[in-house]
């Protein structure tokens, strides 16, 4: 197993000229070419895995120094066992222990394919532990494993605990919803489909961010409809971005926003 040193997604042998994740136009191969990456490797570079609280019962996991684009996974803890979603690509045994420490974790999920960092290699250390992989976006694992399930739509991860699938970014672009989260309030994780935005107001809704393309306004709204249903009041992203309060209406008035520019409406402030 060899990690892409640009995503930090593990592959399996036979290792590609070029990770298929980076030749996607979503993405892009740096220009002094591809390359890949062992564990070994980076943890011989002083790779480490980073916990952080966020909030009761839920862990902002990084690495120093950073893997790939340097995506923080998220640990939600409840009581009948833990979610790793977003899983860096990188862990050693400190790490594993680290989160073993919160409790058992009970499935591994990623948002989306540029955030299944070594998802497998996580779920075998964690005592092979599901993970959870959208149908739609299978053609994208590199890397393979019996602990891998499919899913579509919405699945149960424990009581107060679910994955809801809204495409976007990716057909298979999904969020976790954890109804617990801000002092019972409700979070969302979220991927690139939805994206805390640096103002902590207001959210992205791209096809891809390093090449800037954008959704269309139909999805937005499309994706602000179906989260506008659940209870949520936080949202953190996939690099642990935040919008801490009020963030239901900062999702539905920014998909209104990108609509609206998408559309035209500003056209003569250009
Ligand atoms: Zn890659
Ligand atoms: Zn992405």
């Amino acid at each position: 197993m060899l990690i892409c040193a640009t995503c930090a997604v593990e592959r399996e042998e036979p290792i590609p000229d070029l990770c298929p994740i980076c030749a996607d136009d979503r993405q892009y191969v740096p220009e002094d070419g591809q390359h890949w990456l062992s564990l070994d490797q980076l943890a011989q570079s002083g790779g480490q895995a980073v916990l952080e609280q966020n909030e009761p019962g839920l862990i902002a996991v990084s690495t120093e120094p950073k893997v790939g684009i340097g995506q923080t996974a998220q640990l939600v803890v409840t009581s009948q066992g833990s979610l790793l979603w977003d899983p860096v690509g990188f862990l050693d045994d400190e790490a594993v222990q680290s989160i073993l420490e919160h409790g058992p974790v009970v499935a591994i999920a990623a948002s989306h394919p540029h955030m299944f960092g070594v998802q497998v290699e996580w779920s075998r250390r964690l005592g092979n532990v599901p993970v959870l992989v959208a149908e739609a976006d299978r053609e994208w694992l590199g890397r393979t494993d019996p602990s891998i399930a499919y899913w579509t739509g919405t699945v149960s991860i424990s009581e107060g605990l679910a994955l809801h699938q809204t495409g976007g970014h990716f057909p298979g672009s999904a969020v976790a919803h954890w109804a617990a989260g801000a002092d019972g309030k409700g979070v969302l994780l979220t991927g690139d489909s939805v994206f805390p935005n640096p103002d902590r107001r207001t959210v992205a809704f791209m096809r891809s961010y390093p090449n800037r393309l954008p959704l269309s306004g139909a999805v937005a709204l499309r994706i602000a409809a179906q989260l506008g249903k659940l209870e949520f009041d936080r949202i953190y992203g996939n690099f642990n971005n935040v919008i801490s309060f009020g963030a239901k209406d900062a999702l539905l008035d920014s998909a209104r926003r990108h609509a609206a520019w998408t559309r035209g409406d500003f056209d003569h402030l250009t």
